[in-house]
């Protein structure tokens, strides 16, 4: 049993929702060493450390570039100046993901249009998309909610219909695969990540990137995020500062890795949670699509009393996540600068049964085995 193990054990420690530190003590050896290389080397901002990581990322999901930045948030933002997208557009995205999903669409001075969603997986539901489009509609923006893939097909063909940009936000979802073993973030003209500490591939810190198979937005992704410079360093167009960190890609280097097995272990988790919910009720499991794919970057229950269900966990120290209480059209930071397109019920709905219980890969046995007791208790 490993220290880490120990204490959680200990009845008197909550379980939490998430504990970056256990996947740096798995790999404490690896990483230790990937960070020493890259102090050694004096290289801190981009260079080899950062172009590494960016073909493995670019290899793996099978497209021809992958552009390292400075966060999801970022990933996002600057994918949408990348593609063009400014004042007196609009683009279609989901109302039930987390803020940067719309405020980055503000940022570059867009309007977000909000469709409802599907009540199955809680994406983006195609067909109310395709009526949420309008005349100055240029992108499509469905997210990738929970590490589950938004049914992406209907999505391209109404892109290619349409002539509009798909830019998938695939934050929650490095490691998902669709019904026909496509890669999140490897369909849309461009696919965003984030690499947040309690991502399904984490950096010790923020970190970002963005995928896309046309090199020429590879180039302006690569200007935008390093103050307009292009591969001779000329300063050849707009541009900010939101570069990846080489001790950053060092570490997600390492990670790499084990992403497919930490998805395998949030999988069994979650396996192990569907099957006593199977006896309680009032609480519904994640309805999960077809195909497999779904890594569980979290486990969301629908619950009729979500928030007895959310006091009677707390009470007996276990945290949940209340992703997401509020749909994005009402927070204050987009209220009144989106246009909501037809009703939004179906994620009404959803923010007043939703609640997320820990199953991070390296949630232990007990832990597991405690959180599975109170929802049976
Ligand atoms: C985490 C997240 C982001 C933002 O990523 P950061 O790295 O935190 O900036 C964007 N969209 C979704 C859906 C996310 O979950």
């Amino acid at each position: 049993m490993t220290g880490a193990d120990n204490l959680a054990a200990s009845p008197a420690r909550r379980v939490p929702m998430a504990d970056p530190g256990r996947e740096y003590r798995e790999l404490r050896t690896e990483i230790d060493a990937a960070v020493r290389r890259v102090l050694d080397s004096g290289r801190y901002v981009l260079g080899d450390a950062v172009t590494r990581f960016e073909s493995a990322v670019a290899r793996r999901l099978g497209v021809r570039a992958g552009v390292g930045v400075g966060s999801g948030t970022d990933a996002l933002r600057l994918a949408l100046s990348g593609l063009g997208i400014g004042p007196g557009d609009e683009v279609v995205t989901s109302p039930f993901s987390f803020i940067a999903t719309a405020t980055t669409i503000l940022d570059v001075g867009a309007t977000p249009v909000f469709a409802d969603i599907d009540p199955i997986t809680l994406n983006l539901d195609p067909a109310a998309a395709a009526e949420a489009i309008g005349e100055r509609t240029v992108a499509l923006l469905p997210v990738h909610l929970f590490g589950q893939m938004a049914n992406l097909a209907p999505f391209e063909a109404l892109a290619a219909r349409r002539g509009l940009a798909l830019v998938e936000d695939a934050a929650q979802a490095f490691g998902a695969r669709d019904a026909s073993g496509r890669r999140a973030g490897g369909i849309g003209h461009a696919g965003c990540f984030s690499f947040y500490p309690t991502k399904s591939l984490a950096a010790a810190g923020d970190a970002g990137l963005v995928v896309t198979d046309d090199p020429a937005l590879a180039d302006r992704l690569e200007r935008l995020r390093n103050h307009g410079r292009d591969r001779s360093g000329a300063l050849a167009g707009p541009g900010t500062n939101s570069r990846l960190d080489a001790l950053q890609a060092a570490i997600l280097e390492v990670k790499l890795e084990r992403v497919d097995e930490w998805a395998e272990r949030r999988r069994a988790h979650a396996a192990a949670y569907d099957e006593v919910l199977r006896a309680v009720e009032g609480v519904r499991p994640p309805a999960v699509g077809d195909g497999g794919g779904h890594i569980f970057h979290q486990y969301t229950v629908r619950a009729d009393d979500r928030d007895a269900l959310r006091a009677r966990l707390d009470a007996a120290g276990i945290d949940t996540g209340l992703f997401y209480a509020r749909p994005l059209h009402r927070e204050p930071a987009v209220q009144g600068r989106c246009r909501v397109a037809g009703a939004l019920d179906e994620t009404e709905h959803a923010a007043r049964e939703v609640l997320s219980l820990p199953v991070f890969a390296h949630l232990s046995e007990a832990e597991l085995e405690r959180v599975r007791g109170v929802l049976v208790g």
